[in-house]
């Protein structure tokens, strides 16, 4: 299907399991490391869905997802934040900054990468209903 989705997870084992089953989902996926590598991917190449974690170097998902979310430009990227907090004050705070959902660690690959094609795909028929897929 063709869809890019950014990984912003600075936990090996969780990126490479994300990427396991994103690549055989037929997702495109890219990965960054920290909070700064994130903008920066965004800008080279926007994503259809960003999965971001709360707890990044440099630069945490709060901030990474209010600057994608205040730019007319990203705010259509949905973002999925992930913390192994699951705290209901965090919880708040992502979906508050708009934050599209909230999946906390840890959780099922399988059912998180259903949940980001089901988001991708919203999307675009909420954006355009003449050309939306089925
Ligand atoms: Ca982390």
């Amino acid at each position: 299907m063709g869809y890019s989705v950014l990984v912003a997870e600075d936990e090996p084992n969780i990126v490479l399991s994300l990427q396991f089953i994103m690549k055989k989902a037929g997702l495109q996926v890219r990965i960054a490391e920290d909070g700064d590598q994130a903008i920066l991917e965004i800008e080279k190449d926007r994503p259809n869905a960003i999965l971001l974690d709360i707890m990044l170097p440099k630069r945490d998902g709060f901030s990474v997802c209010e600057v994608i979310k205040s730019n007319p430009e990203w705010s259509a990227i949905k973002v999925i934040m992930l913390t192994a907090k699951g705290r209901e004050e965090d919880k708040q705070r992502a979906l508050g900054l708009g934050a599209d959902d909230y999946i906390t660690k840890p959780f099922s690959t399988r059912e998180l990468v259903d949940r980001v094609i089901e988001l991708i795909q919203e999307g675009e028929s909420a954006n355009d209903p003449g050309t939306a897929p089925k």
